[in-house]
């Protein structure tokens, strides 16, 4: 198993893995067995629409965190799960809980604001998603229209008859549909077109070096402008500055979503933060 993602200074515990030693059957073990008792957290991070200064929907983002383990980010457990067959059940669980917690926003009165779920790639093309997607919402009460999908490039770049067909089929249920991470694949705007997606994501790569690098913000201004053309909104990922915010909105962005506005925050936390943002509205 080789490391997917560089930049985290975690990475270490699935980095060298050493299936077959002691380490590494522990963190197989620890998995699976946190997978059974569904040892996950979810955190919600806000998205906010720039025209309406309102928030617009939530992002579920997985947390682990093991006693033997400590912390364990995303972005080496997610790769990890994919490559032992551990995805799928996992995702299940992440799912469930992005469940309850839309019924907790529905049960302080929020209920219009939508949380996104990232689907993995193995998941998205498992021939029973959507069916396994509709069974784990109905069994908890939950409507497709109070859900976003995520997806990023690759998932959506392979496969592409079957593929279309089942956004569309996602789409007819009332899922709202987003591209994640966009500009890190290989994919093309024109491409993407013939997908029916709401929300196309820019990835944070890009955001981050706006404000100084000339070619960045070119990049990103023509982003937008195509989206828009081809009737898709825009987030801007990993907003952290004011002075990006003024920028995107100058460019006509959308949505922002990044540390700007609010981390990922627990269940508690993320409805706290939409009574406060109501308040500050009404106060203004
Ligand atoms: P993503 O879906 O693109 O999520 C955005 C990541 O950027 C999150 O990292 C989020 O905490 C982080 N982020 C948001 N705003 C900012 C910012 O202003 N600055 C910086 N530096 N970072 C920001 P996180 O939670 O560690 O997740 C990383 C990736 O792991 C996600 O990227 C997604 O690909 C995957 N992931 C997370 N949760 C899930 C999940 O429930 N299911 C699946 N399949 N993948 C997940
Ligand atoms: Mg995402
Ligand atoms: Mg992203
Ligand atoms: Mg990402």
């Amino acid at each position: 198993y080789a490391k997917k993602n560089g930049r985290n200074q975690f990475a270490f515990y699935f980095d060298e893995l050493n299936i077959g030693t002691n380490r590494g059957l522990l963190i197989d073990h620890e998995l699976r067995r946190a997978i059974k008792n569904k040892e996950f957290v979810l955190h919600y991070q806000p998205k906010i629409d720039l025209t309406t200064n309102t928030i617009i929907g939530f992002e579920a983002l997985v947390r682990w965190y093991n006693e033997t383990l400590g912390f364990v980010p995303p972005n080496d457990f997610i790769p990890y799960a994919e490559e032992v067959g551990l995805i799928i059940p996992l995702s299940e669980v992440i799912i469930e809980k992005a469940c309850l917690g839309w019924l907790a926003l529905e049960r302080a009165g929020y209920g219009h604001i939508p949380i996104a779920i990232n689907i993995s790639s193995i998941h998205f093309h498992q021939p029973n998603f959507i069916e396994s997607i509709q069974e784990i919402l109905q069994r908890n009460n939950c409507s497709p229209r109070n859900f976003e999908i995520e997806l990023t490039e690759r998932t959506v770049m392979n496969n592409e008859k079957e593929t279309i067909r089942r956004l569309i089929q996602l789409k007819q249920l009332g899922f709202k549909l987003s591209i994640d991470d966009f500009g890190t694949g290989y994919s093309s705007l024109s491409y993407l077109v013939q997908f029916p997606l709401n929300h196309l994501k820019i990835d944070r790569s890009f955001i981050q070096l706006i404000g100084s690098v000339n070619e960045k913000q070119a990049v990103v201004d023509a982003i937008i402008q195509m989206a828009h053309r081809l009737h898709m909104k825009v987030i801007a990922e990993g907003v952290e500055q004011k002075e990006q915010v003024e920028l995107l909105r100058n460019m006509g962005c959308d949505m922002i979503q990044g540390y700007y506005y609010s981390k990922p925050l627990p269940l508690e936390e993320a409805i706290d933060y939409v009574e406060f943002w109501k308040l500050e509205i009404e106060g203004k």
